[in-house]
């Protein structure tokens, strides 16, 4: 019985482990997903270093010579990538473009991204914003299945370039990433919150942009390495000061800005160049508040970075430089220095030969037209601040509102009224159109920040719901497992006889009845053990001592039997020993045991009339089952019982099936 249950526990705990790690399996599609050979990983590589040598080409093409299968989507991938190194852009994009076309599932994760990369980078910046989007799209959903990959800073830089074409979209597509992956980081976190500030700050929703530049700026705080952790910090304080400077808020601009930059620098690059272009920033702020000597003691920290800044940036930030100086001067009424300044920057933007910081010529041109302005060389002013409105129209750099005042001023200055009013027109409706702006994105953004709430109230009800229905489960299993484990009990309770712990007759009626699909065609052996002149023993030693000796007995003819019998307190001082799987002349081997064994036990039995020990006769019967009365079986080995009785006592005999034909007994002594 012990062993039966075993098996079912373990048999149990098998099956259970095997649905665990199948829902494991299932729910974590990165198990199953394809390994990144060796060409894939050398590929990943040299594509993020944008390396492209001829050893590299040659490992490419003797990759394809070497494989026989020419259509696979690797071969393809590694065509196209070999086309793109060459320069065919062409071929290249019709390459990946096959490979997009038919990605399956057992493709890699690598071949499924990189394509939609190389996508991206040969599709033409004039192709309609909606591929880039769903280029990216395609590749954040990839990302968010692997876990190799949904950290990634390379790709998540990809996306957030290609995003920024469609910022309105981008925005939306980058908040659904960073809502719905599970297992993304703090720094990624950080990252993506970053680029969805930007998007937003983009599109004039400075709210929303200022939302998640302070998310970020919370989990930053967590980032392990100081490093990266400084530097994003100097980045986003800067990204909040100049949504303050957008909105004319100069002081709470100046405030984070100095944040930034009191921020102890870790010698990184990056952090150098960042520091810098806050420095500008913050002497803007200082410059709208006309507060020039604090423009100076920041010209006097961007000098000691400037040393350290590698050439192609350091230039950039000279001409910024040259252009704050310009500024203050103008703000000084010492136009002289303002316009050697302004030379010196253009001469920089013309040597510039890397451009880091874009489009610094409509500052620059933005100081001419006021310097001019400042020299009542009204006609040059109009022409540059003209100049500076296209190209602040073309890029959003958000300067129309400030050169419809200056020229505006100028007409007036000039006497000409009514160019004078239409310029104060214009500028008005930029102050609408502005204020607009902020309203509607006030309301949007509460809007949002309400249903923001709402879904993380939904998404912790559904999580209490989660926590409940697993604890409800595992209630439910435990209480059937109790409930199970409490029937087995009481079965076995009523099932087993109480004084001497053998089966009843009870179990012996339920066992042929459930297993008799299992019993059914085999042989059956039936041992009938019967103690000897027990009536005098109870006479003579009483009671208590027979049930005992009943027990004792019990024990040993447990012990003579095999583990699969059934052994079953008959009557009185009578056990029934049933045998299914019984080898020829096991039975007899049995019954001799059970003899021996209680005859040398020495169970002294002064009144036997057979010896002076206790003893016990058997009775032994074997037959195929065929589901008749187990009782009528029973009754045969009682006959043989009958008969050793009858025969001396202290032995067994066996019921021949021939004797209830041929009626004619053969009588065996066996000792
Ligand atoms: P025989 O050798 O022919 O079997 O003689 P016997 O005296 O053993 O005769 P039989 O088997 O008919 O006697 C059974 C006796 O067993 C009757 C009763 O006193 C005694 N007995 C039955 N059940 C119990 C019990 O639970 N406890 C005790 N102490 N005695 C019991
Ligand atoms: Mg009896
Ligand atoms: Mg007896």
């Amino acid at each position: 019985m012990k062993s039966k249950n075993q098996k079912r526990v373990i048999t149990a705990v098998a099956v259970l482990s095997f649905f665990i790690t199948a829902i494991l399996i299932v729910g974590c599609d990165p198990l199953l997903r394809r390994e990144k050979s060796r060409i894939q990983q050398t590929m990943e590589t040299a594509i993020q270093n944008e390396s492209n040598t001829e050893e590299l080409r040659n490992i490419l093409e003797e990759y394809l010579e070497s494989k026989e299968d020419k259509t696979t989507n690797e071969v393809c991938f590694i065509k196209g990538y070999l086309y793109f190194l060459n320069s065919d852009y062409e071929k290249a994009k019709q390459q990946f473009t096959q490979v997009k076309n038919k990605l399956q599932n057992s493709d890699s994760s690598f071949i499924k991204i990189y394509t939609y990369i190389f996508l991206n980078m040969l599709t033409n910046e004039n192709s309609p914003k909606e591929e880039f989007v769903q280029n990216c799209k395609n590749i954040l959903s990839y990302m968010k299945k692997d876990k190799e990959y949904k950290n990634d800073g390379f790709l998540q830089w990809q996306v957030a370039y290609y995003l920024i074409n469609d910022a309105t979209q981008g925005a939306d597509v980058l908040v659904d990433y960073l809502n719905n992956t599970k297992g993304l980081t703090d720094e990624t976190k950080v990252k993506i919150s970053g680029n969805i500030g930007q998007m937003f700050s983009l599109n004039k929703q400075y709210s929303e942009a200022l939302f998640y530049y302070f998310g970020a700026l919370y989990l930053v705080e967590g980032l392990q390495d100081i490093s990266s952790r400084e530097y994003y910090k100097i980045k986003l304080l800067t990204c909040i000061g100049d949504i303050n400077f957008s909105i004319d808020e100069y002081e709470n601009a100046i405030d984070f800005y100095k944040r930034a930059i009191d921020i102890p620098l870790l010698g990184k690059e990056e952090e150098e160049i960042n520091k810098s272009m806050t420095i500008i920033n913050a002497c803007h702020a200082y410059l709208e508040l006309q507060k020039y000597d604090e423009v100076d003691g920041l010209l006097e920290k961007l000098d000691e970075l400037l040393s350290n800044l590698p050439e192609n940036a350091r230039d950039d930030v000279e001409v910024l430089k040259n252009n704050v100086l310009a500024e203050k001067y103008m703000g000084e009424n010492e136009l002289e220095k303002a316009e050697n300044h302004l030379v010196k920057a253009m001469e920089l933007i013309q040597n510039d030969t890397y451009e880091l910081v874009w489009n610094k010529d409509i500052y620059v041109d933005f100081s001419y037209a006021k310097l001019y302005k400042k020299r009542m060389q009204y006609d040059e002013a109009i022409l540059c601040f003209k100049k500076v409105l296209k190209k602040s129209n073309e890029t959003g750099f958000g300067l129309e509102k400030s050169c419809y005042e200056e020229i505006g001023e100028i007409y007036k200055e000039q006497g000409d009224l009514e160019l004078y009013s239409h310029y104060q027109q214009l500028y008005n409706t930029e102050i609408i159109e502005i204020n607009k702006i902020f309203t509607g994105n006030y309301v949007s953004f509460i809007k949002n920040l309400y249903q923001y709430y709402r879904l993380e109230n939904v998404q912790e009800t559904y999580q209490i719901m989660l926590i409940l229905g697993a604890s409800v489960i595992v209630l439910l299993v435990v209480l059937s497992l109790f409930f199970v484990w409490t029937i087995r009990k009481w079965r076995k309770m009523s099932f087993t006889d109480h004084m001497t712990g053998l089966n009843n007759r009870k179990y012996l009626n339920y066992y042929l009845n459930a297993k008799y699909k299992k019993i059914e065609g085999k042989v059956v052996s039936i041992l009938l053990i019967d103690i000897d002149y027990f009536k005098k023993y109870n006479d003579f030693y009483g009671h208590i001592k027979g049930d005992m000796v009943i027990r004792e007995v019990a024990d040993i003819v447990r012990e003579c039997s095999k583990s699969s019998s059934i052994v079953v307190r008959y009557g009185g001082e009578e056990i029934v020993v049933l045998t299914f799987d019984t080898l020829p002349d096991e039975e007899l081997r049995m019954a001799k045991e059970i003899r021996e064994t209680v005859e040398h036990r020495a169970i002294k039995h002064e009144c036997s009339d057979v010896s002076s020990n206790l003893t016990v006769s058997i009775g032994v019967y074997c037959a195929e089952y065929t589901r008749q009365d187990i009782y009528t079986l029973i009754d045969k080995a009682d006959i043989a019982l009958y008969r050793a009785k009858n025969h001396g006592r202290n032995r067994y005999e066996v019921y021949e099936d021939s004797e209830s034909t041929e009626k004619n007994l053969i009588e065996k002594a066996h000792f």
